[in-house]
C-alpha cells in the first residue's frame, strides 16, 4: 500500500480533536486515514512568525507524523484572513454580497501556495499517494507538478462549489479551475457539487466531460471528478457518547431544563450556519404559541471562528443582539427562552447534549456536508430518538432525507417545523431515525478514506 501524504491548511494533531471544534470535521478524518497508511500530514502550524522561513517541524503524535510550517503576518492576512476566509469561502456559500475580491490578497494566496509546495516536494516520496483538502489549497497540485512531481493526486473540497453564473464573478477563475485540473481527482461532498463543476468545466473552459463517469479531459490531461459524502467516526462517537463525561454534560444540561423539552444547535459562528435565521424561526414559533415558551428551552452553542475577519466579527454582533432582543420580549422572571454560549464544547460533552436534547436544529443556508447533523443523529436514544431538523441546503439532507426538512431562509417554515417536531409521536420519531442511522452508522469517515483513497490509488491502472 502507498504511503498517504496528506496536505491541508492546518494540521490536527489527534489529541487536539474536538477540543475547541475550530478545525471543523476535518481532523478526525484524515488521523484516521493517516493512521492506516502511514505517512505524513502536512500544513501550517497556526503559528505566526516574522519571516517565512520554510522550516518544516516534524512531529510524531499517536501513530501519526505531522509536518509544519509557520507563516508570517501578511502571509495569514493575505492569503487565510484574505483569500481564502473573505474571497473564497463565501463565494463557495453563494454569499456574493460578503465576497471580496482583492488583487493583493489573491496574490497572497497563489504566494502561499507556492510555499506549501516549495515545503511538502521534498517529503514526497515517488509512490505516495498526495491528498490535498480544501479551498485554501486549490492551486497546490498544479505547484507541484511544477516541481515534476508525478505521483498521483487527489483533491477534495470540503464546501460546496458555486454554480456556475455565481463562479465567474471571481477574477481569474479560469486560471484557477485550469489548475485544478492538474489532479488526477477530484472529490466533492454532494452529487450537487459535482454537476456544478463540471458544468463549469463544459460551459467555461470547454472541457470534454462525461457526466456519467465524471472523465473531463483538457488540454491533454484527464481528470477524475466524483462525490465522496464526508462521514463520522461513529464508533468513535459511540465511545464518547458513552462516556460519563457525556452523561454528565447531558445530566447538566436536562437538570437545569428540567421538564421543558431542550433543542439544540451547535454550529461554529459563521454566517453560512443560518444562526441569526434560526432565531428568526423560533422566534416566529413563539409569536404563534406563546405559551410555549414554558415548554421549550432553546440552547446554541457557538464557538467563534475567524475572528480576525470582519464578516464574522459583524454576525457576531448580530447575532448576540437577536438573541437579547428575542430574550428580553419573551423571558419570565423564571425562564429564558435562548441560552446562547461562545464556548467550544468537546465531542463526549456535545453527546450528552444532543442526547438530552429532543430536537436538533441544524439549518445552514448552505453547507458543504454538515457533520453536526450526522452527530446528532448518532447520539440520540434509539428507544426514545429526538428529532433532527435539518435545512435543505446542507449537503446533508442528501442523505438524511428522513429529517424534518425546511428551507432556513423562511422563518414560518422553521417555526411549523418545531411544532411538528414537538408533537411527533414516538413511533414516527423512531421510524426517521432508524432510516437516518443506517446512513450515518455505514457511510461513515473510513468508509470515506478508503472510497477516496482507494479510487485515487486506482487511477492508471486501467486507463
Ligand atoms: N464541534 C466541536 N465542539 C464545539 C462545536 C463543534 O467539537 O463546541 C465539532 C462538531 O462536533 C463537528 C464539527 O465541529 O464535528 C463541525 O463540523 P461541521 O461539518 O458541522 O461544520 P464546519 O465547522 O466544518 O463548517
Amino acid at each position: 500500500m502507498s504511503r498517504l501524504i496528506v496536505i491541508s491548511n492546518r494540521v490536527a494533531v489527534p489529541k487536539a480533536r474536538g477540543a475547541a471544534g475550530a478545525q471543523g470535521g476535518l481532523a478526525g478524518a484524515l488521523n484516521a486515514a493517516l493512521k492506516k497508511h502511514g505517512g505524513i500530514w502536512f500544513g501550517w502550524s497556526g503559528q505566526e512568525c516574522e519571516e517565512f522561513t520554510g522550516n518544516i517541524n516534524l512531529q510524531r503524535h499517536e501513530g501519526v507524523t505531522t509536518a509544519t510550517v509557520d507563516l508570517g503576518h501578511q502571509d495569514i492576512e493575505e492569503y487565510y484572513n484574505g483569500y481564502a476566509n473573505s474571497t473564497l469561502w463565501p463565494l463557495f456559500h453563494f454569499r456574493l454580497d460578503l465576497t471580496q475580491y482583492e488583487r493583493e490578497t489573491g496574490k497572497g494566496y497563489e504566494r502561499v501556495n507556492e510555499r506549501f509546495a516549495e515545503s511538502v516536494a521534498p517529503l514526497v516520496d515517488r509512490d505516495d499517494l498526495v491528498w490535498v483538502h480544501d479551498y485554501h489549497l486549490l492551486p497546490l497540485g498544479a505547484r507541484l507538478r511544477e516541481r515534476g512531481l508525478t505521483n498521483r493526486m487527489g483533491f477534495f473540497l470540503h464546501t460546496p462549489w458555486p454554480p456556475t453564473r455565481l463562479f465567474v464573478s471571481l477574477p481569474y477563475h479560469e486560471r484557477l479551475v485550469r489548475t485544478m485540473l492538474e489532479y488526477d481527482l477530484i472529490g466533492f461532498q454532494t452529487d450537487e457539487w459535482l454537476e456544478s463543476f463540471c458544468h463549469y468545466c463544459r460551459k467555461e473552459l470547454g472541457a470534454e466531460v462525461d457526466e456519467e463517469t465524471g472523465r473531463i479531459a483538457f488540454d491533454g490531461r484527464v481528470t477524475h471528478a466524483k462525490a465522496y459524502p464526508i462521514g463520522i467516526d461513529y464508533e468513535h462517537l459511540m465511545e464518547q457518547a458513552d462516556s460519563g463525561e457525556a452523561r454528565q454534560a447531558g445530566q447538566r444540561l436536562l437538570s437545569s431544563t428540567r421538564r421543558r423539552t431542550a433543542m439544540i444547535g451547535v454550529d461554529r459562528l459563521d454566517y453560512s450556519k443560518g444562526l441569526p435565521e434560526r432565531l428568526d424561526g423560533i422566534s416566529r414559533f413563539f409569536d404563534h404559541h406563546p405559551q410555549r415558551v414554558r415548554d421549550v428551552v432553546f440552547i446554541q452553542i457557538a464557538p467563534p471562528s475567524r475572528e480576525d475577519v470582519e464578516s464574522y466579527q459583524r454576525i457576531r454582533a448580530t447575532l448576540e443582539q437577536k438573541a437579547g432582543q428575542i430574550n428580553g420580549a419573551r423571558s419570565e422572571v423564571d425562564l429564558v427562552p435562548i441560552r446562547y454560549v461562545n464556548k467550544g464544547h468537546s465531542l463526549a460533552e456535545l453527546c450528552g447534549f444532543y442526547r438530552a436534547a429532543k430536537i436538533g436544529l441544524v439549518t445552514p443556508l448552505r453547507d458543504g456536508m454538515n457533520l453536526v447533523a450526522k452527530e446528532y443523529v448518532a447520539a440520540q436514544d434509539p428507544e426514545d430518538p429526538g428529532v433532527l431538523i435539518l435545512s435543505r441546503f446542507a449537503g446533508a439532507a442528501r442523505q438524511l432525507t428522513d429529517a424534518v426538512l425546511v428551507n432556513p431562509h423562511s422563518p414560518d417554515d422553521v417555526a411549523q417545523a418545531i411544532q411538528m417536531a414537538l408533537d411527533m409521536p414516538l413511533e414516527e420519531r423512531k421510524a426517521r431515525w432508524e432510516a437516518m442511522i443506517e446512513t450515518v452508522r455505514e457511510d461513515n469517515v473510513q468508509r470515506w478514506t478508503e472510497l477516496f483513497t482507494g479510487d485515487l490509488a486506482a487511477i492508471g491502472q486501467d486507463d
